[in-house]
């Protein structure tokens, strides 16, 4: 059932104030997603997952908003717990035949790679573990972590096409992925599953450490709190965004109640109470600063919807 001026707030990551005009929780039945997605097709529609790479930079969204996944999103990353997190019950399903994983959209990415990486099945995907969100944010944004990217398994998708309606698949010769971007990004699919080969050698770098230096990198390096992670994508290794953040004195830098993390300068940040605008506010003044000083362009690789 499509609600309207339902409060979304929870359902970004950075919980900033926002509503919806209509709402609508997929309750997986594609037939009926695909009558409420034609009700409304002529209105802007927005599809949240669990909403860790999502800055709504809007009071209201006066269009559709698709919640895709049960999950409650209370996603206040507490890393200092990690530990824990990591020995928490996994509930994740996925199936694999001949090296092929085939997993759900809602599926916690990190959840799937643990399981992997436990049960011996890959050891490479444990770069994916601590990594917040699902399998179908994951490929919408080729998500990467530790030099291991989705592009570099990734098979095919299927996916809802909103121009046909029909359920179909995209292979990875049509999923033009880039760094942190791909085709779903278009907002012309949902995605609904995923297969990745996990016999594949590719990567983007090599790397060494092992699960428990991942799990110490993610507690010690990175922050807890209302964030989506990296904010802006890194411009090149020798110049991550980090750096050049710091460099412009913005590390720990607050504008109200938004601010940069101390522990890790590209981490944008809310204490739980910043409104759209302080965000936006702090990365337009960090892209200004940037570009004044060392004439690079930073890029967000966070989702800002307006
Ligand atoms: C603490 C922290 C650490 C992080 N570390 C990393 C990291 O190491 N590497 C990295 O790459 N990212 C990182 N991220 C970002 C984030 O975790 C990933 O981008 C994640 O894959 C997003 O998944 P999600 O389910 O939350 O997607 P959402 O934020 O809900 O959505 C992301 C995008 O995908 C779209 N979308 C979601 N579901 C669907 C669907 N079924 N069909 C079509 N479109 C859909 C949304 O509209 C949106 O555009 C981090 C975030 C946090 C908070």
């Amino acid at each position: 059932m499509v609600k309207q001026n339902v409060d979304i707030t929870n359902l970004s990551n950075f919980h900033t104030p926002a509503k919806a005009r209509y709402f609508y929780k997929f309750d997986w039945d594609i037939n009926q997603l695909v009558k409420v997605i034609k009700k409304f097709q002529n209105l802007p529609k927005l599809f949240v997952s669990w909403g860790t790479n999502l800055l709504f930079a809007f009071d209201i969204f006066d269009g559709l908003v698709i919640k895709l996944t049960d999950y409650p999103v209370n996603t206040n990353y507490n890393f200092e717990n990690y530990p824990s997190y990591f020995n928490k019950e996994i509930k994740a399903k996925f199936s694999l035949q001949d090296n092929v994983l085939e997993v759900s959209w809602f599926e916690n990415i990190s959840d799937v790679a643990e399981i992997l990486f436990k049960e011996n099945l890959s050891d490479k995907r444990k770069r994916f573990i601590g990594l917040p969100g699902t399998i179908a944010g994951a490929v919408v944004g080729n998500a990467g972590c530790f030099g291991l990217e989705i592009q570099h398994t990734f098979l095919k998708a299927e996916v809802l096409n909103l121009e046909t309606f029909q359920v179909e698949e995209v292979p990875l010769e049509k999923a033009s992925f880039t760094y942190r971007n791909s085709i779903f990004k278009s907002w012309k699919y949902i995605v609904l599953k995923a297969y990745f080969d996990l016999s594949s050698t590719k990567e983007k770098y090599p790397f060494e450490w092992d699960i428990q230096d991942i799990i110490t990198f993610r507690t010690q390096k990175q922050p807890s709190g209302y964030s989506c992670g990296s904010f802006f994508k890194n411009p090149s290794r020798e110049n991550p965004a980090w750096k050049l953040i710091e460099e412009v004195w913005l590390k720990w830098y607050k504008i109200w109640w938004a601010f940069f993390s101390e522990k890790h300068a590209n981490f944008l940040m809310s204490d739980g109470t910043a409104k759209w605008q302080d965000l936006i506010n702090l990365k337009n003044l960090a892209q200004d600063l940037v570009k004044h000083n060392f004439w690079i362009q930073l890029e967000p690789e966070v989702n800002i919807i307006n």
